[in-house]
């Protein structure tokens, strides 16, 4: 991985010292050797902060939203969830892709910090859960590429995971979900990571609303995580971003999947955060459309 940590750096150094860029958003090293956190760069000195290994896992498209109405030019390093989300920002227009630059980086899969504090001194610290699945490695699109693209590992979509638990008879489905959402403990890490999880105003912000309310329990919680597992239907990019920040292990990405294989089945095999523009599933709706449901 060195190799492209040098090309991160010097690409990096070009583009600020050049004006090209203003803020470099990439990974630097933590204070364990598991952790590698997004850093901001601004000065050219400061670039050999900038590291490349196997903890980058956390996805930088996101931090963009804070600068839709900045005068800075951005630009950030980017794997190929990274690259997904980018796109499904700029769709979502919660991002300005006129003031960012996107160096894109093949990406070999990362491992979750999470897991790595739990995994035994001298044990192998697995590839993280949404890796093991990636099939888009390597950038989807960017203004300029970094490293050489990696052969996908994987080529098509598993919802084994998923099928197993629709094999489950209703009563087992809601004990399942009730359990995993009794672990819930509100504290918003998979919303706030999640780049489709990207409105300005949260309904969960909105207690007066009520619709929903700040306590933490079973019920509140199931609300929770299937309220959000819709708002991100259609979106959802499978960074695998929000299961692997939640401290209490809920299998968020069990609920994700779910949707994403009845859109496949409704709709037909659909990729989000490939394309910028244009109608995808759930993102336009006829007044003729069906809606037996209400
Ligand atoms: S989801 Fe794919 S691109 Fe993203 S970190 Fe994992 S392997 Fe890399
Ligand atoms: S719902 Fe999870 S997997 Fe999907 S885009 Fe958000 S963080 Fe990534
Ligand atoms: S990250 Fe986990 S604990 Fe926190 S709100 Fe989300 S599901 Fe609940």
């Amino acid at each position: 991985m060195s190799n492209i940590q040098n090309e991160m750096r010097a690409v990096a150094k070009e583009l600020l010292e050049s004006g090209k860029a203003t803020v470099v958003l990439g990974w630097e090293k933590g204070t364990m050797p598991y952790d590698s956190t997004p850093v901001m760069i601004r000065s050219a000195a400061d670039v050999d902060k900038l590291i490349w290994d196997e903890y980058c896992l956390q996805n930088l498209s996101t931090y963009l939203i804070d600068f839709i109405n900045s005068e800075d030019k951005v630009a950030i390093f980017a794997k190929g969830c990274d690259t997904r989300a980018y796109n499904r920002l700029v769709h979502d227009k919660r991002i300005n892709p006129e003031n960012s630059i996107v160096i894109g980086v093949p990406c070999s899969g990362m491992k979750n910090p999470k897991v790595a504090a739990k995994t035994p001194a001298g044990a192998e610290v697995p590839m993280a859960n949404a890796c093991k699945e990636c099939r888009y490695p390597n950038p989807v699109a960017c203004d300029q590429k970094i490293g050489s693209d990696v052969t996908p590992w994987c080529t098509a979509k598993d919802f084994s995971d998923v099928e197993a638990i629709e094999a489950m008879d209703a009563d087992a489905k809601a004990a399942f979900w009730k359990e995993q959402y009794s672990k819930c403990i509100r504290c918003y890490a998979c919303r706030n990571i999640c780049p489709a999880c990207n409105c300005t105003n949260c309904i969960f912000d909105q207690s007066a609303s009520g619709w929903c309310s700040k306590d933490v329990n079973a019920s509140e919680n199931q609300f929770y995580g299937v309220t959000r597992a819709f708002h991100v239907a259609g979106r959802c990019i499978e960074c695998g971003q929000c299961e692997a920040v939640c401290p209490s292990d809920v299998p968020i990405m069990l609920m994700n999947k779910k949707f994403i294989k009845d859109i496949d089945t409704l709709f037909g095999n659909y990729e989000a955060g490939l394309v910028t523009e244009g109608t995808t599933p759930l993102n336009s709706y006829q007044v003729a459309d069906p809606e037996e449901f209400m």
